[in-house]
């Protein structure tokens, strides 16, 4: 379908009480809404996710004085033409961080108008569906001023597992000492069936994190997320095989390009890229072709709102197993429950969780509804 307009809303809304985590406070959280709008006025929505400390107005910056005046008029059939065609704009001035941020957004628009004009999910627009359901796994545990550490992380552990979550991630980095102690504690609280991984925003060393590696064996600790900077592929690399925890990093890892130079060092186990920041819909399917030839699990990162989390579950729904077998390993996608004053209402709760699962939708496109009051209730211009 021709394009006749494209439009950004930029949302934002401040959180009741404030959280922080290795890097620092989050005080807001933001999300860049692109809407591609087609000749018949059907419309497709996409999502530039935004990490808690990114400004919404970076990537609807992007989108606006770079990329738009090459989507409209074009069809959105020729969504992987038009991906290049922007890609291959920015070359000189960026095709990492927010420029592949902001395109993603607006693929992800463009794969939503052409599942609603053909009335099929996206997932069945690339390749089918392996799976109806995904195993989610908890992200929360951020940290609150004027609570007990780790107490309240317990408690909040506990919690989830009542909830049916059989996996969980916890948030650390607040010195080594602290982190281990703070490890040990809800382990002993979960048990030993719970899977545990923990994510510390790349603020370690590579002695540092080898020592904690070492000292939590015990622990049997799934994965260890971004212990290390993204920047330093070979410590990621020297500590792979130091234990047989798994190794995972992918949010600041952007394109296919960059994740065949990770897979081909031997840097990772588990690949999280984010399916609203590391390219789209059309670049993420081509760095899980990549994943796949290392026979490397990929495990989607997913911190927006409803739209990006619709948007990864129809992705991830596509991926193969690695490899195909009887009893294959199942793949988990991330489930954030940390606070978010729109995370849902922006697609009136349109996303179906229950019992550790996450439903993949399977109205057309993204297969959810985008509320068009909640756009204009958080709105925020500069
Ligand atoms: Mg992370």
């Amino acid at each position: 379908m021709i394009i006749k307009n494209l439009i950004t809303h930029v949302i934002s809304a401040p959180l009741e009480q404030p959280f922080y985590f290795s890097q620092g406070y989050v005080y807001r959280r933001s999300s860049v809404i692109v809407e591609v709008i087609g000749e018949d006025g059907t419309s497709g929505f996409g999502e530039c996710m935004c990490h808690g400390q990114q400004s919404p107005f970076l990537a609807s910056s992007f989108v606006e004085n770079c990329y738009k005046e090459e989507v409209i008029g074009k069809d959105s059939l020729d969504v992987e033409v038009i991906w290049e065609t922007l890609y291959n704009k920015a070359r000189p001035f960026g095709q990492q961080g927010i420029a592949m941020n902001a395109l993603s957004g607006i693929d992800i628009a463009l794969w939503d108008l052409n599942g609603k004009q053909l009335k099929q999910p996206i997932s069945r627009l690339i390749g089918g569906r392996f799976r109806e359901k995904l195993a989610a796994y908890a992200t929360g545990f951020y940290r609150l001023d004027g609570k007990k550490y780790p107490e309240t992380s317990v408690e909040d552990a506990l919690k989830f597992k009542e909830e049916g979550f059989t996996a969980m991630k916890l948030k650390v980095g607040f010195t080594p000492e602290k982190d281990i102690e703070y490890i040990r504690s809800i382990r002993k609280a979960v048990g030993p069936d719970v899977r545990l991984m923990v994510d510390f925003n790349a603020c370690y060393s590579q002695a540092v994190a080898r020592r904690i590696i070492l000292e939590l064996v015990p622990e049997n600790i799934y994965f260890y997320e971004e212990i290390l900077t993204p920047e330093d592929m070979e410590g990621y690399k020297a500590l792979r095989n130091l234990t047989a925890s798994y190794m995972a990093a992918g949010e600041e890892i952007f394109g296919k390009i960059e994740i065949n130079n990770w897979l081909k060092n031997g840097a990772l186990d588990i690949y999280q890229p984010d399916v609203s920041s590391a390219g789209g819909i059309t670049e993420c399917k081509k760095m899980a072709a990549i994943a796949q030839a290392y026979n490397t699990a990929i495990m989607p990162h997913a911190w927006g709102s409803g739209v990006s989390l619709a948007a990864s579950l129809q992705f991830i729904s596509s991926l193969p197993y690695t490899p195909m077998s009887f009893c294959p390993s199942e793949l988990f996608l991330e489930f954030d429950r940390s606070s978010h004053p729109f995370r849902k209402e922006l697609i009136n709760d349109g996303i179906r969780y229950e019992n550790g699962y996450i439903y993949v939708p399977d109205a057309p496109g993204l297969g959810i509804e985008v509320d068009r009051d909640i756009l204009e209730k958080y709105k925020v211009v500069k």
